[in-house]
């Protein structure tokens, strides 16, 4: 692991990968990479990869552990042994296990669970590649893949880490930052603003968390237009083919 920069942020206001305290690292996604899957969605952003598969909603079993008035989601999130310069043990660790817990969380307000009592939707997050907000990468993708599956969802879901360094508050921690700052902030929200996850590590006052949240506001934005963008695409070349088979 590298050693702690001695500053996080330059004189001209830019961090250590050139980006300005309020900007996200670039971010691209493709939806629909998985035959096998209902729903599928890779997405890169700075250094991570993440593929996200979803499946049904299907009949659920054992019965037993059927809802009887909703659908009940699953998500696991889960780092390849490759992902990070050292190799990780296989297998659900502590970490991974909490994340898949918020993560799935983060969705429940979200998805219409009740259209489909006794049935289970599946969410699989695959960290290909980690380098700092896996969790916020994966729940981007896991979103544009419940929506390719054809999920009815209130709205997207966006997620972005607001972190603290040099005493000043960024948007979208990247290595160093996520190590070695202050405070990791990572949140998701639909596009009202509505916070369906927030975690925090490290310490914030009152009106710096306050800041953090508008902050990861405009991030969380301008993830909700790619990831609107990616859909309309998608489904706009298939109205396309659909209209010149006739
Ligand atoms: P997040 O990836 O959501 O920011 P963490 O803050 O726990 O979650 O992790 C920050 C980064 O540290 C990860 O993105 C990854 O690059 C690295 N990391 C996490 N867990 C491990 C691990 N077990 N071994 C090596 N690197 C790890």
């Amino acid at each position: 692991m590298s050693d702690k920069p001695e500053k996080f942020i330059d004189e001209n206001g830019l961090r250590l990968d050139g980006r300005r305290v309020d900007e996200i690292r670039p971010m691209k996604m493709e939806i629909g990479v998985l035959s096998r899957a209902d729903g599928s969605c890779y997405l890169e952003w700075g250094k991570n990869k993440v593929l996200a598969a979803v499946y049904g909603p299907r009949e659920l079993h054992p019965r037993r552990l059927q809802k009887a008035d909703s659908a009940l989601i699953r998500y696991r999130y889960n780092m390849a042994a490759f992902s990070v310069e050292d190799r990780i043990r296989p297998g659900p660790s502590r970490r991974s296990i909490e994340i898949s817990k918020v993560s799935r969380e983060a969705f429940e307000p979200v998805v219409l669970t009740h259209l489909y009592p006794g049935a289970v939707i599946d969410v699989f997050a695959e960290v290909l590649q980690a380098d700092a907000g896996t969790r916020t990468a994966a729940i981007n993708a896991a979103c544009m893949a419940l929506a390719d599956a054809g999920i009815p969802m209130k709205g997207l879901v966006s997620a972005c880490a607001v972190g603290k360094v040099d005493g000043q508050l960024v948007l979208d921690l990247n290595k160093p930052e996520d190590n070695y700052g202050d405070a990791d902030i990572p949140m998701a929200m639909t596009s009202d603003g509505e916070i369906t996850l927030v975690q925090m590590d490290g310490d914030v006052t009152p009106e710096e968390f306050k800041q953090a949240i508008e902050m990861c506001k405009e991030g969380c934005r301008q993830i909700m237009e790619l990831q609107k963008e990616t859909l309309k695409n998608k489904f706009t070349k298939l109205e396309d083919v659909e209209i010149s088979d006739d």
